[in-house]
């Protein structure tokens, strides 16, 4: 799949301001800092599609991009910021459900982790929240180019292992400053679009 138009068509704290359509729409979810807004403009080509932040942790929105006029990528707000207060974290959560509980045209979650660390505490609940709205399934490993190609597959199985993961799921290790993996990865959101 070849991205050629990406834009942003609606950053949203509520429901009534998510756009109407039921466009199929794929997820990326992941920790600040994860490397989310570097792999989106990846996808997409663009360099500033999504903003890299210097400052993790202050997305409070969920943003929908429109792709190809064809599918959205939407962008949820990074979780597991240590200096976020009780409150924010419990409107994360409900921001969270109220999105995969209404969104017809949700097809997939696209769950992010690093690939030099075990999946925290968050990143196992997180995967385990998609379970529960049967949206997992597919998992990139950030920052590939931080590891040698030996340690990769120790990495993956290791973020296998942590998250429970089948045999069937998929783990893709991207790096976007390399820009290695996101071809893989746009070939199997081709696949998950055209199911
Ligand atoms: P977000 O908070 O998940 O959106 O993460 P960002 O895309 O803003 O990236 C967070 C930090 O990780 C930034 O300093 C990026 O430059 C860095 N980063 C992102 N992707 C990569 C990558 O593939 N390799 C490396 N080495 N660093 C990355």
């Amino acid at each position: 799949m070849i991205i050629k138009k990406a834009e942003l068509e609606a950053v949203t704290a509520r429901k009534d301001q998510y756009p109407e359509d039921n466009l199929k729409e794929i997820a990326f979810a992941g920790r600040s800092n994860v490397g989310k807004s570097s792999l989106l403009n990846l996808l997409t080509g663009r360099k500033k599609l999504a903003k890299v932040s210097g400052s993790p942790g202050k997305t409070r929105t969920i943003n929908f991009y429109r792709i190809n006029d064809t599918f959205r990528i939407v962008d949820l707000p990074g979780y597991g910021y240590a200096k976020v207060s009780k409150s924010l974290s419990e409107t994360w959560g409900s921001m969270m459900e109220t999105y995969f509980e209404n969104r017809q045209g949700l097809i997939k979650v696209v769950q992010l982790v690093d690939i030099r660390h075990a999946p925290s505490k968050q990143d196992v609940q997180m995967y385990d929240f998609l379970r529960h709205y049967g949206l997992d399934g597919l998992v990139v490993a950030t920052k590939a180019d931080k590891v040698s190609r030996n340690e990769m597959q120790k990495c993956i199985r290791q973020i296998r292992t942590a998250l429970k993961l089948s045999q069937d799921d998929k783990v893709i290790p991207v790096s976007s400053l390399k820009k290695i993996g996101h071809e893989e990865l746009l070939s199997e959101m081709e696949v998950l679009l055209e199911d």
